[in-house]
């Protein structure tokens, strides 16, 4: 393959996510939650474009996975590899995340079958049907029930019209009942590589078009509420104060002064509120939510107790108390070593300086590392980085450089 060719793929990939993204349930915006309208006409051009690049079995398992399977010869090898991502999107989301792995999983059959190549192992390419949790509040739908753990108790979930997972399913014509034996993805995996749009700054700060994940970061998630006492804000000294939110005004400079980057270690308090507040009212309580993530759960677990121990101290100085509520556990995924050495030499070989990155963002691929080894390649997002948002952009020649570097890694892995 030549540059020219890569490029012409890339442009083709392009081409193809802005048809994906014509598939909306909102007109101006991009919106494609789980088995919508929009989310089926969706499956079925995925299903189509695989069937025409090559693919030698194509099909849709029961919660809406599309599958395309492209035969190997089989020599002397155990294990296929997959490669893929999810198609669904959040709410006016952008045409790549998760789309760009599946299409490029697509190109890569369709370059092999129009060479006549055939890799020593089967290549599936799989486009989940569910990762962002928008439509039933739980994510991974389509990633768990391929590596056979998808939650059955998710099936009487309702959405916000108050129909349940398993109806939904069933109107777009899925029995819920086969999705045990959609978990067909969860043998036989050699290695599953996936290709996805960094959705942040990073690549782009060191001006590099790709970028090795290591690891997708753990996080935990919680919710907190500090309880002080209202007053009001004429009449009480300040040294007779409960104020619940100069209480969490520390804890959120706490939590950005004990997370400082290291091993990925990264820490948020997004929500903030004041129940009820007043403008002369000394705040009574104050909600807030707290996201902390790192490479390896250690570390994130290390930065938690930390924290755990200043809020402490905050909260007893100031007379307030606390309520803390875990939301989310999730454990970190190392990337497989040998894929990432992999992916590695396929970039180093174009003649770039090699990044390695922890995803902060959780991935596909932390439900097929259940299963198998995963390894990820991250492309450089412009627009500052930003995703889930209409800007959300990647360049031609970034997608060319991924084609190179994914097929340089495809054929290592085969051979
Ligand atoms: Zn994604």
């Amino acid at each position: 393959m030549t540059s020219d060719t890569f490029r012409a793929a890339a442009r083709a990939l392009l081409d193809r996510a802005d048809i994906l993204a014509g598939h909306t349930e909102t007109p101006g915006q991009l919106t494609c939650t789980y088995m919508t309208e929009a989310h089926q006409a969706v499956a079925s051009q995925l299903a189509q474009w695989l069937r025409t690049a090559g693919c030698d079995s194509v099909h849709v398992d029961a919660v809406g996975n599309v599958l395309g399977r492209y035969h190997g010869t089989g020599a002397g090898v155990a294990g296929r590899l997959v490669t893929g991502s999810h198609y669904d999107t959040v709410r006016n989301g952008g045409r790549y995340d998760g789309r760009l792995g599946i299409l490029m999983g697509i190109g890569l059959v369709e370059a092999l079958h129009t060479r006549g190549i055939r890799l020593s192992r089967d290549l599936e390419v799989v486009a989940f049907a569910e990762e962002e949790g928008v439509r039933f509040g739980s994510t991974f739908l389509g990633s768990s029930a391929y590596a056979g753990h998808f939650d059955d108790r998710l099936l009487t979930t309702l959405d916000r019209a108050g129909t349940p997972l398993s109806q939904t399913l069933r109107d777009a014509g899925h029995d819920p009942a086969e999705i045990a034996r959609a978990a067909g993805g969860a043998s036989g995996i050699a290695h599953y590589f996936e290709i996805h749009i960094e959705q942040g700054p990073v690549l782009l700060d060191l001006d590099a078009p790709l970028g090795v994940v290591s690891a997708i970061a753990g996080s935990v998630r919680r919710r907190l509420r500090l309880t002080g006492l209202a007053g009001h804000a004429g009449t009480t000294p300040m040294r007779l104060r409960q104020d619940a939110a100069c209480a969490a005004a520390e804890i959120v400079l706490a939590v950005e002064s004990r997370c400082d980057g290291r091993n990925g270690l990264v820490g948020t308090v997004g929500q903030l509120e004041v129940p009820n507040g007043s403008v002369n009212v000394i705040p009574g309580a104050c909600l807030l939510s707290l996201d902390v993530r790192a490479a390896d759960d250690a570390t994130r677990d290390a930065a938690l107790a930390d924290i755990d121990a200043r809020i402490a101290e905050i909260c007893a100085r100031r007379r307030v108390s606390l309520e803390s509520e875990t939301l989310l556990r999730a454990s970190a995924v190392a990337c497989d070593p040998a894929g990432r050495e992999a992916w590695r030499h396929a970039i180093g070989a174009q003649g770039g300086a090699v990044h390695e990155l922890v995803s902060g963002a959780g991935h596909d691929a932390m439900m097929l590392a259940r299963v198998a080894p995963v390894s990820m390649l991250f492309v450089r997002c412009g627009a500052g980085g930003i995703s889930h948002h209409p800007s959300e952009i990647v360049t031609e020649a970034d997608v060319a450089a991924a084609y190179a570097a994914a097929w340089a890694f495809l054929l290592a892995y085969s051979a």
